[in-house]
């Protein structure tokens, strides 16, 4: 038997009839940039979320980008962060001209560990972005109260958590600005790269759809106009703002943005996907319960759940003392796994000069030896993970 980390084509042919049906659609109609599917995407993402606004961009790492920038950050400023997570995390940071500054994790829930971010904080600190890594929140609470406390920003990185809680909240929600990714592989993907910020600041939503596209526009001429604390009306165009194939206030330019949006056959694919996604999180959640229970006298560490978040198992990590012999034995036997993360980001060759070194970060380095990831897709079928289970023991 053979099991891949995550079937995509499982998951295709779940919902086959739906996706080529919303495709030939949007292929047919010729409308592909922006348009109903984009527009309507959006307000159902804000809906399901619980948010006033939704920018829909093309992946996660310009969602974060922009959203970093629609907040104001940029050169000379400090954001700190997770070192226990994806790259994209920290390269936004740095793609704004901003410097990363990274801090270790807790031991248990991989997270960021809020009781080691005071003392990162400089006259330069701007944000915390917290990543809700593997699908689980990171403490909330004690991360606002700390920027309540300094005048911080707060952006999650929930590029692994749609569809979480924490003390019943949606994560999304819990933040000055939040940030999602639609890559194939993540709870809710799409057919190639997208992604999307959600906030409920009026202001943040302006100058991030402005960033989108090109800074033109009437949002071009909305966000410039908060920017410069201009309080003049903007003038209305004739056809919907956020139309950029027959808008002719598009050859107007009030900021220096992006070109970032998500494709309008890839907004079809996720308005049928997100009907999907609370019942497919639950099944991860049902699949990762049964590992929990089967796996609980092994020499393993099974990943811990604090009492207050509900996580979506975008991964479900074991820890082993000897991983590399466990994971070529697997192999061997047909399962698929992945190491998530080999290297912590302040040891990354790419952030030499930040001056870190090994050490710093222990609970990060010695996790960064033992974690794996094996399959949680919700396609699995109970014969699999049963060959999984029974080919770990073994
Ligand atoms: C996937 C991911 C991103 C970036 O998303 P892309 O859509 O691939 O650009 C950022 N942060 C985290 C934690 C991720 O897992």
């Amino acid at each position: 038997m053979n099991i891949p980390l995550i079937d995509l084509k499982a998951q295709y042919n779940s919902i086959a009839e739906d996706l080529d049906r919303v495709t030939k659609e949007v292929l047919s109609s010729a409308n592909y940039i922006m348009g109903k599917n984009v527009t309507e995407f959006e307000k159902e993402f804000a809906e399901y979320v619980g948010v006033k606004h939704a920018i829909s961009v093309g992946n996660g790492t310009d969602a974060l980008v922009i959203a970093l920038k629609s907040l104001g950050i940029g050169k000379g400023d400090e954001v700190i962060t997770t070192t226990f997570t994806f790259f994209a995390t920290a390269e936004s940071i740095s793609a704004v001209g901003a410097k990363p500054v990274f801090v270790d994790v807790e031991k248990d829930t991989f997270n960021i560990d809020p009781s080691q971010i005071e003392s990162k904080i400089t006259k330069n600190t701007k944000a915390i972005m917290p990543v809700h890594i593997f699908g689980q929140s990171a403490k909330m609470d004690e991360i606002n109260e700390i920027a309540k406390k300094h005048n911080l920003k707060v952006i999650e990185d929930a590029c692994q958590a749609i569809g979480g809680k924490y003390k019943g909240k949606s994560i999304g929600t819990l933040s000055d600005v939040a940030c999602f990714s639609f890559f194939p592989t993540k709870n809710l993907g799409c057919a190639g790269d997208g992604g999307i910020i959600v906030t409920d600041n009026d202001e943040v939503a302006t100058i991030a759809r402005a960033l989108r596209t090109h800074g033109s526009g009437e949002n071009g001429q909305k966000a410039y106009n908060l920017l410069n604390n201009i309080t003049e009306e903007v003038e209305k165009a004739s056809s919907d703002a956020n139309d950029t194939v027959y808008n002719p206030l598009k050859y107007y330019n009030y900021l220096i943005g992006f070109n970032t949006r998500l494709d309008a056959i890839q907004a079809a694919i996720l308005r049928v996907k997100l009907k999907h996604i609370d019942k497919w999180n639950e099944k991860r959640r049902e699949i990762a319960g049964i590992y929990n229970e089967s796996l609980k006298d092994t020499e393993l560490v099974t990943p811990t759940v604090l009492g207050d978040c509900s996580p979506v198992y975008h991964m479900y990590i074991l820890q082993s003392e000897d991983r590399e012999s466990l994971l070529n034995k697997l192999k061997e036997k047909g399962v698929a796994t992945g190491v998530y993360y080999p290297v912590p980001l302040h040891l990354q060759k790419v952030y030499k000069d930040l001056g870190y070194k090994e050490g710093d970060m222990p609970v990060a380095e010695y996790l960064s030896h033992r974690t794996f990831a094996i399959p949680v897709y919700p396609e699995l079928t109970e014969e699999q993970v049963e060959h999984i289970i029974k080919s770990i023991k073994e």
